[in-house]
C-alpha cells in the first residue's frame, strides 16, 4: 500500500510542466504552434499518464489542447471575467461553500493534478479559501448545525490530491454525521493520474458507512484509457456510484461523434454522463467558448444517437443562482 501511495505522489511530481519539454516528447514543432510562452500566472501541468492519451505529432489533438497555453489566452472577450461564477460570495465558513439547498461543498485544496486552461480556476487559485486541518474543524461543525444538509460535496481544486490518510479521516469523520445521506467527491485524478485509486481508498470507500457518489470529469473519450478504466472497475466495485461531468469545448469536444464516443465509452466502463457544462466565462477561457445555440443543436444530435441515460444534461452556472440552470 505505501508503495502504490508513493508512486502516484511520484508521478505527480513527475507531470509536465515545462512547455518545451512536452512538445519534444510529442514530437510537435512548438515553432509552429502560437503558444504562450510566459504562462507563469497559471503553469502548464500535465501528468504522464494523460499525456500518453495524446497522440503525437498532432498539434490539435483534443487533449494537448486542454492543457496548452495559447496566445489566446491573452485576449479579452466582452463577458469575460476574473470570477464568472461569483462563488466566493457564497461562502459560508472558510471553505465551506453552501450555496444550494441540501448540499454544501468544501473546498479541500486549491490544486490541481493537471491545470486545465478552459478552467476559471486560473485566475482563482482558491489557496486562501481552502480548508486547511485547522479549518476543518469549524467545518465538520458547520455540518453538524445543519440538519438540512443532507449531502457533503468534496471539491477544490481536486479532493482526490489530499493524501490516503487525509481523505480517510475525514471520511471517517463525515459518514458519523447522522443526517448526511451522501459523500459526493468530485475529481479528475482518476481519469488523468489513475494510480491515484489506491488500495487503502478503496478500503476506505468500500467501508464507508454512507453511499459515496463520485463525479468524475473527463471531456474527451481519449481520456478513458486502460489505466482509467480499471481504476473506474475497482471504484465501482466497492459500491460506489460513477458518474461525469464535461465541460463542452470548442476544438475539443464541440462534435456529435466526440460527444457520442464519449459517453458510450464512459458507460462502457462503468460511468453514467451527468453534466456537459457550458464554458465558465473566465478571462483566458474564449478560444474554448461554444455558443448556446451551438450546444443546443449538439444537444439535439446526440439525442437522435444515444439513449436518453447516455445523454448528459446540458447545464450552464449563472452567478447567484440557486441552482445550476439547465438549458433546453
Ligand atoms: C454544482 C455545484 C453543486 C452541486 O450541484 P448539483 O446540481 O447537485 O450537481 C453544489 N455546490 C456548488 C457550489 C456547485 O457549483
Ligand atoms: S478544477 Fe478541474 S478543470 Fe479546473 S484545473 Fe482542476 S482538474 Fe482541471
Amino acid at each position: 500500500m505505501e508503495l502504490n501511495n508513493t508512486s502516484w505522489q511520484q508521478q505527480l511530481a513527475e507531470a509536465f510542466t515545462d512547455l518545451n519539454d512536452l512538445c519534444r516528447h510529442l514530437n510537435i514543432a512548438i515553432e509552429d504552434l502560437p503558444v504562450l510562452a510566459d504562462h507563469k500566472a497559471f503553469p502548464l501541468k500535465a501528468p504522464r499518464s494523460f499525456v500518453d492519451c495524446i497522440e503525437a505529432g498532432n498539434p490539435a489533438d483534443p487533449l494537448l489542447r486542454q492543457v496548452l497555453p495559447l496566445q489566446q489566452e491573452l485576449s479579452d472577450l466582452p463577458g469575460f471575467s476574473a470570477d464568472p461564477v461569483g462563488d466566493l460570495d457564497a461562502l459560508a465558513e472558510a471553505g465551506v461553500l453552501h450555496k444550494y439547498q441540501g448540499r454544501a461543498l468544501f473546498i479541500m485544496t486549491g490544486a490541481c493534478a493537471i491545470n486545465c486552461r478552459y478552467c476559471f480556476r486560473r485566475n482563482f487559485p482558491y489557496s486562501d479559501v481552502q480548508l486547511t486541518p485547522q479549518r476543518q474543524a469549524r467545518a465538520i461543525a458547520y455540518l453538524k448545525t445543519h440538519p438540512d444538509i443532507s449531502e457533503i460535496i468534496l471539491s477544490g481544486g481536486d479532493p482526490m490530491l489530499l493524501s490516503d490518510d487525509k481523505l480517510i479521516a475525514l471520511i471517517r469523520q463525515l459518514e458519523q454525521i447522522p443526517h448526511l445521506e451522501r459523500i459526493r467527491i468530485h475529481s479528475r485524478l482518476p481519469i488523468v493520474l489513475p494510480a491515484r485509486v489506491t488500495p487503502a481508498l478503496l478500503d476506505c470507500l468500500r467501508l464507508c458507512a454512507k453511499p459515496v457518489v463520485i463525479v468524475l470529469h473527463a471531456n474527451h473519450g481519449n481520456e478513458l484509457s486502460d489505466a482509467v478504466k480499471g481504476a473506474c472497475g475497482q471504484l465501482k466495485n466497492q459500491g460506489v456510484t460513477l458518474l461525469n461531468q464535461s465541460v463542452l469545448l470548442k476544438g475539443v469536444n464541440d462534435t456529435v461523434s466526440a460527444l457520442c464516443e464519449l459517453n458510450e465509452k464512459l458507460f462502457s466502463i462503468g460511468v453514467l454522463p451527468y453534466y456537459l457544462h457550458m464554458l465558465d466565462k473566465a478571462s483566458g477561457t474564449g478560444h474554448f467558448a461554444v455558443s448556446q445555440e451551438q450546444a443546443l443543436l449538439l444537444m439535439n444530435q446526440i439525442k437522435k444517437h444515444l439513449p436518453g441515460y447516455l445523454t448528459p444534461k446540458l447545464v450552464k452556472e449563472v452567478a447567484g443562482a440557486p441552482n445550476k440552470i439547465m438549458i433546453s
